[in-house]
């Protein structure tokens, strides 16, 4: 993680030089209102490849609009957002390049969802490939060989025939990270993955993405597990009513907090 306001871990300062050529995903000065409500208030990030960005605040505070805005399901009212090096006009002219722009920026930015996301009427392996075979025109049987090893990570080989209904919460939500890993994607951008789980079954899916992490996968992270965040992310922002109240190294942000709502915050979910 490369950023302005934090002093970045001794390790992690090779990336920090280097920020420019393994830049994953920079977001500078995104605004964001729905009508008159303005959610995001000028937010900025910068990850590079490998960092996992942990991003935490309160329910309503912009995150998963903030997701939402890097993954262009939402347009930005302003601010630049920049992709591989490759930036995006956040405001889409409506030109078909523009559109091809944008649909292949974000199927190199997988998203997960809170809600799975399955499609319920195809199988297992039938979501996995989806994408792969008609959008990205593989050929069914290299999608369909590397569906199975997707879902062979995910602990779910043996499931590909079922369908969504019949696999518990913690199942389907680890199919659905088999699913964002199929289209191979540069960055992975998750939503608050564990917040639809019951207790119980949040621990599996940790587990996934925990080893993707480990792994050097570039991840940006909605989550409400501090304890996972300070674990797995290389840097966490504090999100509070659309603007990034601290961010830091989750060494700094959960044991060192500096912000009067960070303390507050970190009281009520802790
Ligand atoms: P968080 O994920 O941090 O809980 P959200 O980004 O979902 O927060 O929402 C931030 C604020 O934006 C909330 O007040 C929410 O009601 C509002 N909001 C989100 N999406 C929309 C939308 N499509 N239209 C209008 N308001 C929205
Ligand atoms: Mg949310």
């Amino acid at each position: 993680m490369s950023s302005a306001q934090s002093a970045p871990k001794a390790e992690a300062n090779a990336t920090f030089d280097a920020a420019s050529a393994s830049e994953a995903v920079r977001v500078e000065d995104l605004h964001k209102s729905f009508g008159t409500l303005e959610v995001l208030k000028g937010v900025s990030l910068n990850a590079a490849q490998g960092d996992v960005v942990a991003i935490i605040g309160g329910s309503g505070s912009g995150k998963s609009t903030m997701l939402r805005c890097i993954n262009f399901l939402e347009t930005p009212t302003s601010g630049r957002i920049i992709v591989g090096g490759e930036e995006v006009l956040t405001r889409p002219d409506g030109s078909p390049a523009k559109a091809r722009q944008i649909e292949r920026i974000r199927l190199s930015l997988a998203m997960v969802f809170q809600s799975f996301n399955l499609w319920t009427h195809r199988t297992l392996l039938e979501n996995v490939i989806e994408v792969p075979v008609h959008v990205l025109k593989v050929p069914k049987a290299e999608a369909t060989r590397r569906a199975m090893e997707l879902l062979e990570r995910v602990g779910l080989a043996e499931k590909h025939a079922s369908y969504p209904a019949f696999l518990s919460g913690g199942q389907q939500q680890r199919a659905a990270i088999a699913r964002a890993l199929a289209v191979d994607p540069k960055v992975m951008l998750f939503d608050e993955p564990t917040s639809a789980l019951d207790p119980e079954l949040v621990g599996e899916v940790l587990t996934v993405i925990r080893d993707l992490a480990a792994e050097g996968r570039t991840m940006i992270l909605v989550t409400h597990e501090m304890k996972f965040a300070r674990e797995v992310a290389s840097h966490v922002i504090y999100l509070s009513e659309g603007r990034i109240e601290e961010e830091g190294p989750p060494e700094e942000v959960f044991g060192n907090p500096k912000s009067e709502r960070l303390k507050q915050f970190l009281r009520t979910v802790g």
